[in-house]
């Protein structure tokens, strides 16, 4: 699914980039021929008007050719315009499409002299490009409105050149193109992964959360079960006879009922759902009243109890959350202790309160104790048959990290645990 996420993604982001280069890319070559051909515009207009003004004041002699079509010597063209910034013939009419000087021996006035027409009858200059012999050329044809010598000034030149140039910018800018899609089609594939990571971590991680939450509630309800099918195999039995067997199922739907409570929390805490409800609220009494449950528990186990506790700890903090988290350490702590003593003490040093959960029991092994605050994590699972859902630690942590807490463990296999937690 991820995989096909992850290709989808690239491909669309693939996507936008082509159009977006391609849509630089032609609009820096298309900027860049219409800069250039504005420019020759210019200067071709230019050009006509000093081969306007110095076809004036020459007299060629008019009587060597007849049809009235005069061929001018002052080749080539560029020496006579005095400018080699183009390279250009011209074509100089005095009337109607009848009375030309041309500089170019291969001249193409047949093709163009319709435009010299045009511009003669409707009085205006022209630009365009004009194919002949599958050569473009570039004519410009520039209308003098003078009285007495109305004349039109054709300049011309081919484009050979320029389309190899034009032609090879093209490719340059096509194969930069190219590449440079193919580069960001592989950083896109690159940078696409690594955002999706955290996603597909976190749905990996609720995938499992869904699975582990459903095997847990299956155990009890499993036990519920068995035992009702005792209590209904046995209908003629009295009351006390099936006591035992209702006893059990009952103590198993508060452990489903424990259960669904914390993974309401974890939801709750995932969607952000989970507001704390902050007050200053007394740490002392807080751990006082819960160790004054614990202490009993602790005894039906013969394990000792030890509370070391100051007056007076106040902090600021969501009163039922910091309690859970404290009952689930104070709880744990007597669970995983089978000989020994459970020392829960409350102190404040150099301006920080701390609260410390010590016990004498089975230890955490060092591979587990970066995950025993994992979801669902139970390290030892045959050395814990007391066991629980594994989710008890990771509510405690998640209370920590939204208070800003931090809740530490130190431990050692077999001799037993500290768990801190620093206010
Ligand atoms: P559980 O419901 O299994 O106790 P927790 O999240 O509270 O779940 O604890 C996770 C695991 O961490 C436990 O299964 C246990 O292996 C280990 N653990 C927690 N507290 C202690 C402790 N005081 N001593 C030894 N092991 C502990």
């Amino acid at each position: 699914m991820f995989r096909k996420l992850h290709i989808k993604l690239t491909a669309y982001m693939g996507i936008i980039l082509i159009i977006f280069m391609f849509i630089i890319a032609s609009g820096i070559y298309y900027f860049t021929r219409y800069i250039f051909e504005d420019g020759t515009k210019k200067l071709m207009q230019s050009e006509a008007v000093k081969i306007y003004s110095y076809s004036n004041s020459l007299k060629p002699d008019l009587s060597l050719l007849e049809d009235r079509f005069y061929l001018f010597s002052f080749n080539p063209g560029i020496a006579f315009m005095g400018n080699d910034k183009i390279e250009a013939n011209y074509i100089i009419y005095y009337d109607t499409d009848k009375c030309i000087i041309n500089n170019d021996k291969d001249s193409i006035v047949n093709s163009i002299k319709n435009l010299a027409s045009e511009s003669f009858n409707e009085k205006r200059d022209s630009y365009v490009i004009r194919k002949v012999g599958g050569i473009n050329y570039r004519v410009y044809t520039k209308y003098f409105n003078n009285v007495l010598n109305p004349r039109v000034i054709q300049i011309y030149q081919n484009t050979i050149n320029e389309e190899i140039i034009w032609s090879f910018l093209r490719a340059v800018i096509l194969s930069i193109g190219f590449a440079g899609v193919f580069i960001l089609l592989i950083i896109s594939y690159i940078s696409t992964g690594k955002a999706l990571k955290p996603v597909k971590e976190a749905w990996i991680k609720q995938k499992e959360f869904v699975a582990d939450a459903s095997h847990e509630l299956r155990t009890p309800l499993t036990v519920i079960q068995t035992n009702l099918d005792v209590v209904l195999s046995n209908s003629e039995g009295s009351f006390e006879e099936n006591e035992v067997w209702l006893d059990n199922a009952y103590s198993e739907t508060r452990v489903m009922a424990k259960l669904i409570d914390h993974l309401l929390i974890l939801a709750k805490a995932d969607s952000k759902e989970q507001r704390l409800d902050i007050s200053e609220i007394s740490l002392t009494e807080i751990v006082d009243n819960i160790c004054a449950n614990m202490e009993n528990i602790a005894k039906k186990k013969n394990i000792g109890f030890e509370l070391n506790l100051e007056e007076n700890v106040v902090i600021k903090g969501d009163y039922d959350k910091v309690r859970r988290m404290i009952v689930i350490l104070i709880d744990n702590a007597i669970k995983y202790t089978e000989k020994g003593k459970v020392t829960v003490s409350l102190f404040t040093e150099k301006n920080k309160k701390i609260l410390t959960v010590e016990d004498t029991g089975t230890g955490i092994n060092k591979n587990d104790i970066d995950r025993i605050f994992d979801r669902f994590y139970r390290a030892d699972k045959a050395r814990h048959r007391e066991g629980g859902s594994g989710i008890g630690l990771s509510i405690a942590k998640w209370i920590a990290d939204a208070h800003r807490f931090s809740l530490t463990v130190e431990s050692e296999y077999d001799e037993g645990s500290k768990f801190t937690v620093r206010f």
